[in-house]
């Protein structure tokens, strides 16, 4: 039988890359989207649309899905995934850096889900995924302004939830912690890179973007009327 329609933000890299390794594998036509088009591309994954995309453009999303779902039929779950982390000081922190991590990582993400929520309600079918962390659950130093962005994913996530729960949607949150990706690369903080690398090494490093996407995929397969509303995995010496 013909699988549904997924769509995963941030695939070009990381656990949006290996979920998407994940999805389609597992034989799902895919919507990926992220700014850097040529890596998904180069992933050359059959029954797949890939597009240039920021999600904090709502017109570009809306297009872009809606050339998928003319292709492949409804989305029925969509993995908002794409999101970035700047680590500083509040008070030396450059606050464009907390307006990028707030606009990316929060709004970014209730785009993709209004403009889905929407059919699923109406189709009473769909899934919610959405990629929090355990800095969405405890704080850390130099994270206040990610924490902040996380603890919203998940209270976002909580909420919607609630609201769509009687339209038989379900709404997942997925909180890693450290995992091996790209994300500390746009970190400009020497000192406090500094710090999250040697805490990574003490702990033996994070675990990696193709354990996480098992267990969205995990989260993903069980039976409809079956919601895990939350999925936290870390390293297990993290604290
Ligand atoms: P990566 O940096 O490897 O991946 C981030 C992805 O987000 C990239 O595909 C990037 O694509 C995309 N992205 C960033 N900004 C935008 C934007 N404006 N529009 C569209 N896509 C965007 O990091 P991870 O895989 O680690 O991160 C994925 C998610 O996992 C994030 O939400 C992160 O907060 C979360 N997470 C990560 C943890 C970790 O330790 N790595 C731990 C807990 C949670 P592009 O640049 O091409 O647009």
């Amino acid at each position: 039988m013909k699988k549904p329609l997924v769509v995963i933000t941030g695939a070009s890299s990381g656990i949006g890359e290996a979920a998407a390794l994940k999805f389609s594998q597992e034989g799902h036509p895919l919507l990926l989207l992220a700014r850097r088009l040529d890596r998904m591309e180069a992933l050359d994954l059959p029954d797949t649309l890939c597009r240039k995309l920021d999600v904090t453009d709502l017109q570009s999303f809306q297009t872009a899905l809606e050339e998928a779902e003319d292709q492949y039929g409804p989305t029925d779950c969509l993995i908002s995934n794409a999101g970035i982390l700047r680590l500083g000081k509040a008070d030396v922190q450059d606050p464009q850096e907390w307006q990028q991590m707030f606009n990316i990582n929060v709004l970014g993400l209730m785009n993709g889900i209004h403009l889905v929520l929407a059919g699923m309600r109406q189709r009473r079918s769909g899934t919610l995924i959405n990629i929090s962390s355990v800095a969405g659950r405890k704080n850390y130093m130099n994270h206040a302004g990610y924490c902040g962005t996380k603890f919203a994913v998940h209270a976002i996530s909580e909420g919607i939830r609630e609201e769509v729960a009687d339209d038989n949607v379900r709404v997942v949150t997925i909180a890693p912690g450290i995992v091996e990706t790209e994300i500390l690369d746009h970190t400009t903080c020497a000192e406090a890179l500094q710090d999250y690398r040697d805490y990574k090494k003490e702990i033996g490093g994070g675990i990696s973007s193709a354990d996480t996407a098992e267990a969205i995929w995990y989260t993903y397969r069980q039976p409809q009327n079956v919601c895990i509303r939350e999925v936290v995995l870390a390293p297990t010496r993290q604290q």
